[in-house]
């Protein structure tokens, strides 16, 4: 089966671009799609092949482009004018995910990924009067909401640290722009839960899909009727990319599908795809989760010239394609289906 990749709009006038968090799952994917236009593309990621089976599988995907510098450092503490020296367009995606883990003891990491590090790339952006930044931001900025498509115009009510984090991240990069000095434009990209091949593996998508495998307990919190606007990865893929040379400057814009499926929808895909039913184990909501999440993407429309093109049972048939095809490198803790756990 051939995966859905992200076939890239053209990059007229692009020759650099930076992409942080390009050993991450959506990293991964934008940095292949950006390779494949011929232009170069300088990947910074604090993850390493060695250190990280997930990092060496996303890594995997860029072996042979001579166009790929990859860099290993922190954001917040690498020579950051250096390395965006001479870039078109930083598309800034490294951030610490997750609303659950953003509760307690990480708060810190959190503030220093998400906000610290933004700062950072900003002062050098701004500086060397990089045209565009392109911040991956998130749909959990808009918190709980009515069950009505969730518009840039609204409201935001993040309701976990990490919410809170990202909406602080969009508001810092607004900032910076709106200094007298700057030349850098900013597009803020509130992504909708993105899945696909090489998602997170603390994603529900991911998860649903190994449990039913390896029949392996699926632990779920709240009830199922949790609803989420799920956007495959490449169709992620190319509104960032559409997003680097948009004519638009220092605005927020959905990326979602427009309609949004519910967690007995996902388990009932992973049973139909996979054959065999996903073992679940149930507990209480969470802090920080919300009941449904849906976009609003006229904006993405208009804007970017964007729309959704993968369904959520091709997106996910996709996703188990690659699951089964890659379970060595991908996710080696988990045991091979037909051998004893
Ligand atoms: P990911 O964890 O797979 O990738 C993030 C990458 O950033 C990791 O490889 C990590 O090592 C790197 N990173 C983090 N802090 C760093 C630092 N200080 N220095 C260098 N590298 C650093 O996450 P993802 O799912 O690919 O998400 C990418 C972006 O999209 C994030 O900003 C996330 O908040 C946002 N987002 C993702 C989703 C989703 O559904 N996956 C939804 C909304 C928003």
């Amino acid at each position: 089966m051939p995966l859905i990749e992200a076939a890239a709009p053209a990059l007229t006038g692009l020759r650099r671009v930076v992409v942080t968090g390009s050993a991450g799952f959506i990293g991964s994917h934008l940095t292949k799609a950006l390779l494949h236009t011929g232009v170069t593309v300088i990947g910074i990621d604090r993850r390493t092949m060695d250190s990280d089976p997930a990092a060496a599988a996303n890594f995997a995907e860029f072996t042979g482009f001579p166009n790929f510098v990859p860099i290993t450092a922190d954001l917040l503490d690498c020579p950051m004018e250096r390395l965006l020296l001479d870039a078109d367009v930083v598309f800034h995606l490294a951030a610490l995910p997750g609303v659950r883990p953003s509760w307690g003891p990480n708060f810190d990491a959190y503030v220093a990924a998400n906000i610290q590090a933004v700062q950072r790339v900003m002062n050098a952006a701004t500086r060397l009067k990089i045209p565009r930044v392109v911040l991956a931001s998130s749909s959990s900025v808009y918190g709980p909401t009515d069950g009505s498509p969730s518009a840039e115009t609204d409201r935001p009510r993040p309701a976990s640290p990490y919410a809170i984090t990202k909406l602080a991240a969009e508001q810092l990069c607004l900032a910076h722009t709106a200094r007298p000095s700057s030349a850098t434009s900013v597009v803020a990209l509130r992504y909708f839960t993105v899945y696909g091949p090489r998602q997170r593996t603390d994603m529900l998508i991911h998860r649903a899909l190994t449990a039913a495998l390896y029949q392996t307990p699926l632990h779920l919190f709240g009830d199922d009727d949790q609803r989420r606007d799920f956007t495959y990865v490449a169709d992620a893929v190319r509104a960032t990319i559409r997003a680097a040379t948009a004519p638009v400057t220092n605005t927020v814009i959905n990326i979602g599908v427009g309609s949004n499926r519910s967690i007995s929808d996902i388990l009932a895909i992973a049973q139909q795809l996979t054959g065999r039913p996903v073992p679940v184990i149930r507990s209480k909501a969470r802090a920080g989760d919300v009941p449904g999440t849906l976009a609003d993407n006229s904006r993405a429309g208009g804007l970017l010239s964007w729309k959704p093109e993968v369904d959520l049972t091709t997106g996910t048939e996709q996703q188990l394609h690659h699951l089964r095809t890659h379970r060595d490198t991908h996710d080696p803790a988990m045991p091979v289906p037909g051998v004893s756990p």
